[in-house]
C-alpha cells in the first residue's frame, strides 16, 4: 500500500498566488505598452521605478522589519518572471539591486541594515553591486581595485566594468583588495554620490536595453571602516553565495523572456495564414510549439526548485549553476525556435520576438558565462 502523503509539493502557496498575479497585472498594465520603447531608447522611466518601489517589488524576499514585504525567495522568482514577459530590463534592474540587497543583509550588521538596507529594500534607493574589472569577468582572482585603510576610513582606487545599475545607484556593494587584510578581497557598502566616485562608460548593450550598465571609476573615494562588509578577507565568500542567490533571479528573468516568446508565437501561428490556413494547423509549427512549450516547462520547474532551496537558506552554488546553466541553453533554442515560427516577420522589429532574441542571450554569459558554470558543477561533483 501506498501512504497518501505528498513528500514534494508543486503548488503556490496564496501568498506566491498573489504575488505572481499582482506583478503580471503590474506588467501588463505599466510595462508592455511602454517596452519596444524602453528597448529603443535604452532607459528606464523613472516612473516605472517610483510605481514598482510602491508596489514593494524591491524588497520582496527580505524582512518586514528592515522595509521588505517578507515573501519567500520563490515568490520573488515569480514577480521577476512576470515583470520580464514584459520588459527584461526592467525586471534585471530589480535583480541588479537585489544582489547589493543580498549581500548587505547576509552579511551586515545591524547597525549597516538600518542604514543602507531599509532605504534600497524600499525603493528610495537603487542600488548595483560591482564585482568585474577589466580583468576580472571568469577570473575573479584578477581583481586589481585596492582598498587601503587611512585612519578611519578606507581609500578606495580601481574602477569595475559592465556594472548594472550603476548609472542611477545610490549605494554600491564594491569588492576590492584590503590593505588590511594581506590583500584578500573585501566587501564594502560604499555610497555611490561620495567624491571621487564617477560613472564612466555607459554600455550600449545589445539586448536587455534599459539597464543601464556601465562602468564606475573610483578616485580616492573615502569610504568609513565601518561600511566593511563581514570580517573582511571573506569578500570571495560574500561574492560566491550572493551571486549564486543572484543566479536564480536571473534566470527567472529568462523564463519571463521565453515565456513571451511562447506567447506570441502562439498568439502569432493562430493568425498568419499559408495556403489559405492559420500556420498553426501545420504539423511543423505544432512540433515547434509544443518544443517550446516543453522546455519551458522544464527549466521553469528548475528556477522554481532552485528558488525554494534559496528560501529554506541552503547551499545552493553547485544547483544555481545547474539552473542558470540549463535555463540559458533553453533559452537560446526556445527564442530560435520562436523566430522560426515567425518566419522573416520575427526578424523585424516589428514584432515582440526580435526583441526577446536578443534579450535571452544575455543570460549564458552575466554572473559568469556557461563555460563557468559547468566547471562550477563540476568541481563539486564528488
Ligand atoms: C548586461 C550585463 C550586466 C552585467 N552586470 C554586472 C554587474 O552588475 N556586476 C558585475 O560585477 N558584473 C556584471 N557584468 C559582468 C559579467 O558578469 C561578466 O562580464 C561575466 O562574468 C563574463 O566575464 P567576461 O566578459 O570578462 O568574459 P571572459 O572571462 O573574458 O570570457 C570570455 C570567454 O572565455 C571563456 N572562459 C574564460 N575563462 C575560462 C575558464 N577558466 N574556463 C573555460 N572558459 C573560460 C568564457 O566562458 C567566455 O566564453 C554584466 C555583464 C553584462 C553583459
Amino acid at each position: 500500500m501506498f501512504r497518501r502523503v505528498s513528500i514534494i509539493d508543486f503548488g503556490l502557496t496564496v501568498e506566491q498566488e498573489m504575488m505572481r498575479n499582482t506583478a503580471r497585472e503590474f506588467a501588463e498594465k505599466e510595462i508592455e505598452p511602454i517596452a519596444a520603447r524602453i528597448d529603443k531608447e535604452a532607459k528606464i522611466p523613472k516612473d516605472v521605478i517610483r510605481k514598482m518601489a510602491a508596489k514593494g517589488f524591491y524588497g520582496i524576499p527580505f524582512p518586514a522589519d528592515y522595509g521588505g514585504i517578507g515573501a519567500d525567495y520563490a515568490s520573488y522568482v515569480l514577480v521577476l518572471e512576470q515583470i520580464a514577459r514584459a520588459s527584461a530590463a526592467v525586471a534585471g534592474t530589480i535583480g541588479a539591486q537585489t544582489l547589493a540587497e543580498i549581500a548587505i543583509y547576509k552579511y551586515g550588521t545591524e547597525k549597516q541594515k538600518q542604514k543602507h538596507l531599509v532605504p534600497l529594500l524600499k525603493g528610495e534607493k537603487i542600488g548595483c553591486f560591482a564585482f568585474t574589472e577589466a580583468a576580472t569577468g571568469s577570473d575573479p582572482k584578477a581583481i586589481t581595485t585596492k582598498a587601503k585603510l587611512d585612519g578611519n576610513e578606507y581609500v578606495l582606487n580601481g574602477s569595475k566594468l559592465l556594472i548594472s545599475n550603476s548609472p542611477i545607484a545610490d549605494t554600491a556593494v564594491i569588492f576590492a583588495k584590503d590593505s588590511e587584510r594581506d590583500n584578500r578581497v573585501s566587501a564594502f557598502i560604499v555610497d555611490a554620490k561620495k567624491e571621487g566616485f564617477t560613472v564612466g562608460k555607459h554600455e550600449d548593450l545589445l539586448g536587455n536595453r534599459g539597464l543601464e550598465v556601465a562602468e564606475i571609476i573610483l578616485n580616492n573615494v573615502r569610504v568609513p571602516k565601518e561600511n566593511l562588509l563581514g570580517e573582511g578577507g571573506d569578500g570571495y565568500g560574500i561574492l560566491l553565495k550572493t551571486i549564486s542567490f543572484g543566479k536564480v533571479g536571473t534566470s527567472a528573468v529568462t523564463l519571463g523572456v521565453i515565456q513571451a516568446a511562447l506567447d506570441e508565437s502562439i498568439n502569432y501561428a493562430k493568425v498568419r495564414t499559408q495556403r489559405g490556413r492559420p500556420i498553426a494547423e501545420f504539423q511543423t509549427i505544432q512540433w515547434l510549439l509544443a518544443d517550446i512549450t516543453t522546455k519551458i516547462e522544464a527549466a521553469r520547474w528548475l528556477v522554481y526548485r532552485t528558488a525554494f532551496l534559496v528560501s529554506q537558506d541552503a547551499d545552493v552554488i553547485k544547483e544555481s549553476a545547474m539552473t542558470k546553466l540549463f535555463v540559458s541553453e533553453v533559452a537560446d533554442e526556445v527564442v530560435r525556435e520562436a523566430m522560426q515560427v515567425h518566419g522573416s516577420y520575427g526578424y523585424t522589429k516589428d514584432f515582440k520576438v526580435e526583441r526577446l532574441c536578443r534579450d535571452a542571450r544575455a543570460l549564458g554569459i552575466i554572473e559568469g558565462t556557461s563555460e563557468i558554470q559547468r566547471v562550477i558543477i563540476a568541481s563539486l561533483l564528488r
